[in-house]
């Protein structure tokens, strides 16, 4: 069998135990006499699979009593629109800071329902940074603010949580939830596709305070509106079953290991041996600000459009692969999730050295 380091930015790398697990179970789940993919979503060996998710995601998280876990569907990008559906209703305002691509999109989507203002962007510097901002950046009767927590593209993560005082923070976690410990009632609302750190693509978790629940537009579709996901505890038709499975493995794997401190002490382990190579020389370039490094995706260049081919189809031919940066931005980027293990990043910083020995620039 062969398994490479795959370092894509999503759809990305499971833990094996995970993958290992899921085909232990694979045709018979328990005494089921059959796989989690077969099964009904109202049999009770389901509904114990759901709950449990739930629960062990609560106690991964530590997240508060009053807030709702929904498993929903449709990706992180049906929230850019089920947000300001739920949340821009009391004034029909909200801001967003401008992060990234993502952060982008979801101001746009938002745009169609209401008074939505950019409060701060890094556009102009093509997002090599995140912006500051602080209490006074909001506009006082904004229904909630919203951020991209880790912006996946750009590799770059708000090095702060921003001050928004009582208007409540929407953040997009999809591509660092889990990565760390987060402070849950800093937020509003947490949203995040679940295949870049949890699962498999097709299942998006909502966590909501209960307060933000039940304020939806009249003229919102069934699917999106939180009361209705959360009244009926995610299955108000059928769920992502088999994702929402796979995500209780991770959350299992998680515990096991110790939890999000140690996967924050292992992530970071990960991008100090990335980012401490990559401040050591000369070779390769990193745009990201300092202060805003991502720990997940780690963006850099040559600088020689060429080269960068070069290096990510050599690198793909030496088992490290999706290296290749977004079509948006070029150059190389790796993303270092969760089950990416610390041989992944020392190989890949191995063959960097390699390579850049190999290829002088003349
Ligand atoms: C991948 C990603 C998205 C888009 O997620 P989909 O599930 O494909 O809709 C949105 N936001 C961030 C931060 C992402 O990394």
């Amino acid at each position: 069998m062969k398994r490479v380091f795959n370092f894509s930015a999503g759809p990305s790398m499971l833990p094996e135990q995970v993958l290992a697990k899921a085909a232990e179970e694979m045709l018979c789940y328990e005494d089921s006499g059959m796989s989690v993919m077969e099964m009904s979503h109202r049999s009770p060996v389901y509904e114990k699979i759901i709950a449990e998710a739930e629960t062990l995601l609560r106690k991964v998280m530590e997240i508060p009593d009053n807030y709702k876990v929904l498993f929903l569907q449709g990706g992180a990008s049906t929230q850019f629109a089920a947000v300001p559906l739920n949340l821009m209703t009391k004034n029909g305002k909200a801001d967003y800071i401008l992060s990234g691509q993502f952060s982008t999109k979801a101001e746009q989507e938002a745009q169609k329902y209401g008074d939505v203002k950019a409060v701060a962007s890094s556009k102009d510097a093509n997002f090599t940074f995140v912006p500051q901002t602080d209490r006074n950046s909001f506009r006082a009767d904004a229904d909630y603010v919203h951020i991209c927590f880790n912006n996946t593209i750009y590799g770059t993560k708000f090095p702060y949580i921003p001050d928004t005082g009582d208007i409540p923070l929407v953040a997009d976690l999809s591509s660092c939830i889990l990565s760390e410990p987060i402070d849950v009632k800093k937020f509003g609302l947490i949203y995040a596709g679940a295949q870049k750190n949890m699962s498999a693509a097709g299942l998006t978790v909502v966590i909501v305070r209960e307060d933000l629940i039940g304020n939806a537009r009249k003229d919102i579709p069934t699917m999106l509106d939180y009361k209705i996901m959360a009244d009926n505890g995610s299955m108000y038709n059928t769920p992502p079953c088999w994702c929402i499975y796979i995500a209780k493995l991770v959350y299992e794997w998680i515990l096991e290991l110790g939890g999000l401190k140690e996967m924050k002490k292992r992530n970071e382990e990960k991008a100090n041996l990335l980012y401490g190579y990559l401040d050591s020389q000369d070779y390769y370039i990193a745009p990201v600000k300092k202060d805003s490094r991502s720990m997940m995706n780690v963006t850099f260049v040559t600088g020689n459009a060429e080269l960068d081919k070069k290096f990510a189809s050599e690198a793909s031919a030496a088992g490290l692969v999706n290296l290749k940066g977004h079509r948006s931005v070029g150059g190389m980027r790796a993303s270092i999730y969760n089950a990416m293990p610390k041989a992944g990043v020392e190989t890949l910083v191995a063959f960097m050295k390699e390579f850049a020995k190999n290829n002088p620039k003349g």
